[in-house]
C-alpha cells in the first residue's frame, strides 16, 4: 500500500517530514522488516525503502514555505492497522486550529492505478490544481482520501505518491531537534559544515553559498528540522552527516528520497500559453534595454510574436542580474521559472542565452590613426593632427564586444528554489 500525507504544518511549527519519520518508527516492524524481507513494491516506485520527499509548484499561493508533501511504502498486510495509525498520526500531530492547515491522507492499494497518480504529479508540480481534479483523480484510481479541515493536503498527497523518481532524483537527510529546542538558535560547529562539504561536495550539494559562505544547511524556523543534508545518493547524505558535528541534542534523522533539485516544475511553454501560476522555459527575443527598479531588481521583456512577458532577476538572484543588465535588444534567450497570479512576470531562476546579438555603437570615423573629433552639434567631425574635415555622414558604426556568452545562468544556491536544478547537477549529466 502506497501512503501519502500533506499540509499537517504551519508556520507556528510542526513538519510533514517529521511526521512521517515518527510514523515510520511507529510502524517500524510493519514497515521496515517487511519492507527489507520481501522488497515488494513495483520496481518502477524506487527507492521504496526510502520514505520520498515531494516538492510540488514553489508558486501555488497555499504553501505555507517548501510545498513539500511525503509518501512511503508498506507491505500489504495489516493494512487496517496501519491506516489506523497513520490518521491518528495525522490528527495528533497536525496543527488543525490553525485554518490554513488543511491536511489531507491517501491510501493506494492498486498498483495498476500507478500512471493515473504521475499524470496528477506532473500537473501538480508545474501548474496550479484543484481540491476537486484530485478528488476525481483519487476516485478514478480507487485510492482512499481522508480529508481534515478543508483537505487541500490531499492534492499533495496523491502528488507524493505519483511522483515519477525513476530518471533524476536526489537524496536527502533530516536530521531533527529535541522539542526544548525548537525555535532557538541552531548550534553547529561551523567548521565541520566547511569540511563535510569538502570532502563530500558534488556528491552532496547545497551545503554552502560560495559567495557569501553563509551555512544553508540549518534552515530557520520553529519546525523540528536541525539540518538537511541533500545529495546524489543516499549513502553520500549518510556519509556527510557523520562528519557534521551538531552541538545540540538531535532527536533523529531520517534519509528521504526526492524531486529536489532536477527542475521537474518547468515545463517548455509559449509565452501565449503560460497560465497564472505555471513553472516554465520560456524561449523569445529581448525587446528593448533591460531596466532595474529601487531594490536591485532587473528586468527585461522577453517577446515572441505577439506575445509578450516580462522577466525579473530579483536582487537575491546576485550576479544573475549583472548578466540580465547586459542583454540588448534581439538577444535569444530562453527564462526558467514561476508567475504570479497575474501571469506579469516570469520569476527567474535560469537564463539561457542561445544567441547573442551583435552590438554597435556609431562613432566618430579615424584620420591620422587617430579618432577625429566632433566638430560641434551636426558639424561633423575635425582631426586634431591634420586639420581635415568630415561630415556627419562620415561617422563609423562601431562593434562592441560583448560581455556575456552564450549558455546557463543561474542564481546563487541562497537563492535557489528546492526544486531548481543547479548547473553543477546537469554538467554531471
Ligand atoms: P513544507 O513546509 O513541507 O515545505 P508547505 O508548508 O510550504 O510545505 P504545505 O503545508 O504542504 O506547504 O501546503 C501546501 C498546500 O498546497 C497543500 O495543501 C497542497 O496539497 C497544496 N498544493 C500543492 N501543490 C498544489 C498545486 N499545484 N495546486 C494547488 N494546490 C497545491
Amino acid at each position: 500500500m502506497f501512503v501519502g500525507i500533506d499540509d499537517t504544518d504551519s508556520l507556528m511549527g510542526g513538519c510533514t517530514t517529521y511526521l512521517a519519520a515518527v510514523l515510520l518508527e511507529k510502524l517500524g516492524t510493519t514497515y521496515k522488516e517487511n519492507i527489507e524481507e520481501t522488497g515488494k513494491p513495483p520496481k518502477k516506485w524506487v527507492h521504496h525503502q526510502y520514505p520520498r520527499l515531494i516538492r510540488l509548484n514553489p508558486n501555488t499561493p497555499y504553501r505555507t514555505r517548501g510545498n513539500g508533501a511525503v509518501a512511503f511504502h508498506t507491505p500489504d498486510e495489516n493494512i487496517g492497522d496501519i491506516q489506523e495509525s497513520v490518521l491518528k498520526s495525522v490528527e495528533e500531530h497536525s496543527h488543525l486550529k490553525d485554518r490554513n492547515t488543511n491536511p489531507g491522507v491517501i491510501f493506494l492499494r492498486d498498483h495498476s492505478k500507478m500512471p493515473l497518480l504521475k499524470k496528477f504529479y506532473q500537473k501538480t508540480v508545474s501548474e496550479l490544481v484543484s481540491i476537486k481534479y484530485a478528488e476525481k483523480t483519487a476516485e478514478k484510481a480507487d485510492a482512499d482520501i481522508y480529508k481534515f479541515n478543508d483537505g487541500r493536503g490531499i492534492i499533495g498527497a496523491l502528488a507524493a505518491v505519483g511522483a515519477d523518481l525513476s530518471g533524476d532524483k536526489t537524496f536527502e537527510l533530516l536530521a531533527y531537534r529535541v522539542k526544548e529546542n525548537y525555535g532557538r538558535k541552531k548550534e553547529i560547529d561551523e567548521e565541520s559544515v566547511f569540511r563535510m562539504d569538502e570532502a563530500t561536495s558534488p556528491e552532496t550539494f547545497h551545503n554552502i553559498d560560495p559567495e557569501t559562505k553563509k551555512i544553508l544547511i540549518t534552515p530557520h524556523g520553529h519546525d523540528p528540522v536541525y539540518c538537511g543534508i541533500r545529495g546524489e545518493t543516499a549513502e553520500a547524505v549518510k556519509k556527510a552527516w557523520d562528519l557534521i558535528k551538531p552541538l545540540e541534542e538531535i532527536e533523529r534523522t531520517q534519509v528521504f528520497v526526492s524531486n529536489q533539485a532536477t527542475d521537474a516544475h518547468l515545463r517548455e511553454k509559449k509565452i501565449s500559453c503560460i497560465k497564472p501560476y505555471d513553472c516554465v522555459i520560456a524561449e523569445g527575443l529581448v525587446k528593448e534595454e533591460p531596466w532595474a527598479i529601487k531594490g536591485g531588481h532587473v528586468f527585461f521583456t522577453l517577446v515572441d510574436g505577439d506575445s509578450a512577458i516580462d522577466c525579473a532577476a530579483y536582487e537575491p538572484t546576485g550576479d544573475l542580474r549583472a548578466t540580465v543588465r547586459e542583454l540588448v535588444a534581439g538577444d535569444r534567450v530562453k527564462a526558467y521559472g514561476g508567475v504570479g497570479r497575474y501571469r506579469k512576470t516570469i520569476n527567474m531562476e535560469k537564463l539561457e542565452i542561445l544567441e547573442l546579438k551583435e552590438k554597435t555603437r556609431v562613432t566618430a570615423p579615424l584620420c591620422c590613426n587617430r579618432r577625429m573629433s566632433s566638430a560641434g552639434k551636426d558639424r561633423g567631425y575635425k582631426c586634431r593632427r591634420c586639420g581635415r574635415r568630415a561630415g556627419e555622414e562620415a561617422a563609423v558604426e562601431e562593434k562592441i564586444n560583448r560581455k556575456i556568452r552564450g549558455g546557463l545562468y543561474e542564481v546563487p544556491p541562497r537563492a535557489r528554489r528546492h526544486l531548481s536544478k543547479p548547473l553543477q547537477r546537469m554538467f554531471r549529466e
